[in-house]
């Protein structure tokens, strides 16, 4: 006779995790690590439970905006307790590894590392988990999108040419993997000056609106480059906690109602 196969069918579920979103990007450096913490604060300043996962292996940033530091407690020595600030359940790869430590891992150490991160860390009952990917379409993405159950990914990018080349790339991938692409953000769409409020546009402007076009997914925001969101992030409260009347704080939560 046949034996049943001891391997679970289909993508694994994080337990108590109602829907996990991707924000992904192609290129590092264009705001997918600050889309995704003001994305993660807005949707618990809605009230909702949410987790941030920063899986961003080469650059974690979320502990710094989300301004968490320290080791992550594990009581039982097998599972992970989260970290929590803003409203937001966190855990960060950047926790688990020096500040200054360049991350050097291969394929299968990167896979067992979101693996743990996913299932070993007690994220407790979640309406959404936004995952900070890494820029590109590496071992990661595969994995979280052929592994895990993954609802849908958002495309962060900026109006340059480069940028664009990349992120087109990211939604091709999705596309194959039958990830739904829940939209594309145009992040440094316009520069808009701190002390005097004059708009440049100085990555170019409208790239990503025609991208998303030609592509046939939806422009979900065009969030300028404003000193404001630097410092709110680096100062570890995003714009949308620390600022939350600005026109910057406003464009995220936009956004979040959307999801
Ligand atoms: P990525 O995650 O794509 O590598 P980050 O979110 O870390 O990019 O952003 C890179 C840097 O640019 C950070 O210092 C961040 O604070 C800053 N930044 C991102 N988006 C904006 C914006 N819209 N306005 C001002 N600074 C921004």
């Amino acid at each position: 006779g046949q034996h049943k196969a001891a391997q679970p069918e289909g993508p694994q579920k994080v337990p108590g995790v109602a829907r996990i979103i991707a924000v992904a990007s192609g290129k590092g450096g264009v705001g997918k690590s600050t889309v995704s913490a003001n994305l993660a604060c807005a949707l618990a300043a809605e009230g909702k439970r949410v987790g941030l996962l920063d899986a961003d292996v080469y650059g974690p940033s979320q502990p710094r905006m989300l301004g968490v530091s320290g080791r992550p407690a594990s009581p039982d020595g097998k599972t992970i307790l989260p970290m929590r600030n803003h409203g937001v359940t966190m855990m960060s790869i950047g926790l688990m590894t020096n500040e200054d430590q360049a991350v050097v891992w291969r394929g299968p150490m990167l896979m067992g590392a979101l693996q743990q991160m996913l299932m070993q860390v007690q994220w407790g009952a979640l309406d959404v988990l936004i995952v900070d990917l890494p820029p590109g379409t590496g071992d990661v993405q595969l994995t979280l999108s052929q592994k895990f159950a993954l609802d849908g990914a958002l495309v962060v990018s900026t109006p340059q040419d480069v940028a664009l080349l990349d992120a087109r790339k990211g939604i091709d991938m999705f596309r194959q993997l039958n990830i739904p692409i829940i939209g594309m953000i145009e992040n440094m769409s316009t520069h808009i000056c701190s002390s005097c409020g004059h708009e440049e546009h100085v990555f170019g402007h409208g790239g990503v609106a025609a991208e998303a076009a030609k592509l046939d997914v939806p422009l979900l925001a065009e969030i300028p480059l404003h000193l404001d969101i630097r410092l709110a992030s680096d100062g570890g409260a995003p714009i949308v906690t620390s600022k939350p009347d600005s026109a910057q704080a406003q464009s995220f939560r936009n956004v979040a109602k959307t999801l």
